[in-house]
């Protein structure tokens, strides 16, 4: 029914792996770091990973999906809808948000039920996640909130710091491209992406995180040993492990902003691969330390 250009998740490592901690600090090693390059590319999902403008977006997916399903007449429970969906909201987060609405799709139509393209339960979703978050992108543009409000906490740090460094950022983002640079630009980010800003497009086989990373290596004709990347979804782990990259997984707790990893995400992003991981980048001197000076 869709083109899967980009791939499910796939468990390469089992989460029992003994892991160890830089000492004294939060950020959990899985795995030594393998290439002993600097790392001159720098790759970084958005929504959870550095903005946290889109927080709750799952309360707004999963009621709808829900709903949705409800409307065919299912003999489920609202309970055993909502825990079918949220499971698969989740475990597709890091895709294209097309990809949970291709999944709403099928498991309607599994039901009976007659569904409509899924570009237009895209379009649902994000109009009543607009509804939620209009306030916060609101507060940023007449400045009543500060950018490091509704950031993961370090982020600035870590920017500046890498930039010193000499790196080159790029963005990539399941999230519509233009609601990303709207973001990117609110956040005041711009300075550190410049034009290097890439989301989804309503042509969803036009974009994926895989051909970023793709155009990242060719363009400046390096292997993949010269990628960092920064992800709190499975995907951008899983394709910056693929190109031999090294992957540093946030497990970012959105709502809370307690400093404590979020479980759910820590374990998945391990089972993909991640050689290590933060809860967010309060500690972000002595990473880059690490990664850069081993
Ligand atoms: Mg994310």
């Amino acid at each position: 029914m869709s083109d899967n250009i980009e791939q499910d998740y796939r468990r390469v490592v089992d989460t029992s792996v003994g892991t160890s901690f830089l000492p004294g600090t939060s950020i959990e090693i899985v795995r030594g770091l393998q290439a002993k390059r600097v790392p001159r590319q720098v790759l970084f999902d958005f929504d959870g990973t550095l903005s946290l403008v889109r927080e709750g977006w799952p309360e707004i997916m999963v009621p709808m999906m829900v709903e949705f399903l409800t409307e065919t007449g299912t003999s489920e429970s609202q309970d055993e809808l909502y825990k079918l969906s949220h499971d698969f909201v989740m475990e597709l987060n890091g895709k294209q948000t097309i990809y949970q609405m291709f999944r709403l799709v099928e498991e309607i139509e599994k039901r009976g039920g007659t569904a409509r393209p899924a570009l237009e339960y895209k379009e649902i979703y994000h109009q009543r996640l607009m509804d939620r978050i209009e306030s916060r992108r609101d507060d940023l543009r007449t400045g009543r909130v500060e950018p490091t409000e509704m950031l993961v906490p370090g982020t600035m740090e870590l920017l500046t710091n890498l930039m010193a460094r000499g790196a080159v950022l790029y963005l990539a983002s399941g999230t519509d491209e233009n609601y990303v640079k709207e973001e990117v630009e609110l956040l005041q980010l711009s300075l550190f992406f410049g034009e290097h800003v890439h989301g989804a497009v309503d042509d969803y086989k036009s974009f994926s995180k895989a051909q970023v990373i793709q155009r990242i290596l060719e363009t400046n004709n390096v292997d993949g040993a010269e990628l960092l990347g920064f992800g709190d979804g499975y995907v951008e782990i899983q394709n910056i492990k693929a190109v031999g990259g090294t992957a540093v997984a946030v497990a970012s707790d959105e709502s809370g902003r307690s400093g404590k990893p979020d479980e759910w995400k820590r374990n998945r992003l391990i089972g993909v691969g991640a050689d290590l991981v933060i809860p967010d980048y309060a500690e972000c001197d002595r990473l880059l330390a690490y990664l850069f000076e081993g």
